[in-house]
């Protein structure tokens, strides 16, 4: 069978706190499991788990690796998609600029591997199956522990010279004086407006020690939400902010790279009803985009997404096109 012509494929979206491994068939996974793990491990130390795993579900569902056209691996960082390496970690699984991962997939299963960032493999799950479906020019956004970026024109995943351009999504600057990001840059919209950020950006908040946050060891976007729904202040405050900082990045996306739509996923659209409306009306106020408005939709397939986008990044060349 042509490789091209094969609809099957084994993905796996690496995360800071999983390895979700798949057996995908057209836009559907067939079988899954999520392995915890911690991006402070060695990434060398967690493959046979993942090997394992694959393995585990190939043989539950029945499928040959020769069945499959390859390994989709989605990284969170930034990945050189033309030799299948690591780039850049930001901190998690730091060993990963130093692995073989193509050829850990063809002594594994004979089959090949393409590498790419976890945020543009989620945007081509969308394209592929969900929220942005018949549209070719997206902007995706995934807002959660970090905030991930992806942008495609024209049908094609922009990656640019070094791979990087689309998905530092996250790291754009929306605050001159604002706080210092874990990539070096100040006032990203991820130091702004993220999960890790949040307990820092809670406890500096004018009247927290009065705040209902105060009493909470773990502040995250769903203790936040309950707080301001209970009327505090604070929560209050910051969720507005938060609010704020993602409109201001999502018009910055817009600004960069002229969607159709736009796209947002991650753990923070469970208050999808808050957040959508806010970024709509002010997308619709403040982009500069004459031909119409920018649709903003939420992400359809969840954490599905990345595993979903495995089949149309096997199928591109690695020039980036379609095959
Ligand atoms: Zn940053």
């Amino acid at each position: 069978m042509a490789e091209t012509h094969k609809s099957k494929a084994l993905a796996v979206d690496l995360g800071g706190s999983h390895a979700t491994c798949a057996v995908v068939a057209g836009a559907s996974v067939i079988a899954s499991e999520t392995l915890h793990i911690n991006g402070a491990m060695k990434l060398f130390d967690v493959l046979p788990r993942i090997a394992n795993e694959l393995r585990r579900l190939t043989h539950l569902t029945e499928v040959g690796f020769s069945e499959c056209v390859g390994i989709a691996f989605g990284f969170p960082g930034i990945v050189n998609t033309q030799n299948g390496r690591v780039l850049s970690t930001n901190q998690k699984f730091v060993d990963a600029t130093e692995l073989d991962l193509p050829g850990w997939a063809r002594e594994s299963f004979n089959l090949k591997l393409r590498i790419e960032n976890d945020a543009r493999l989620a945007l081509l799950g969308e394209q592929f199956a969900g929220a942005a479906k018949n549209f070719t020019d997206i902007v995706m956004i995934t807002l959660g522990t970090g905030i991930g970026g992806a942008a495609m024109i024209e049908g094609r995943l922009v990656r640019g010279k070094h791979f990087q351009a689309g998905c530092l999504g996250g790291h754009l600057p929306v605050q001159l004086n604002g706080r210092k990001c874990n990539c070096g840059n100040i006032g990203c919209v991820e130091a702004e407006a993220s999960t890790w950020a949040l307990p820092q950006i809670c406890r500096e908040q004018k009247g927290f020690n009065e705040s209902s946050l105060a009493q909470v060891s773990i502040i995250d976007f769903a203790t936040l939400s309950e707080h301001a729904a209970e009327g505090d202040a604070v929560a209050n405050a910051v969720w507005q902010h938060c609010l704020n900082v993602w409109a201001a990045g999502a018009v910055a996306m817009i600004h960069a790279y002229d969607p159709e739509v736009l796209v947002i996923g991650g753990g923070v659209m469970k208050n999808a009803a808050r957040v959508l409306p806010f970024i709509q009306t002010h997308i619709k106020a403040h982009a500069w985009t004459m031909w119409g408005d920018v649709a903003v939709r939420a992400a359809h397939l969840g954490n599905h997404a990345a595993l979903i986008g495995a089949l149309p990044l096997l199928r591109e060349n690695v020039a980036g096109e379609k095959v």
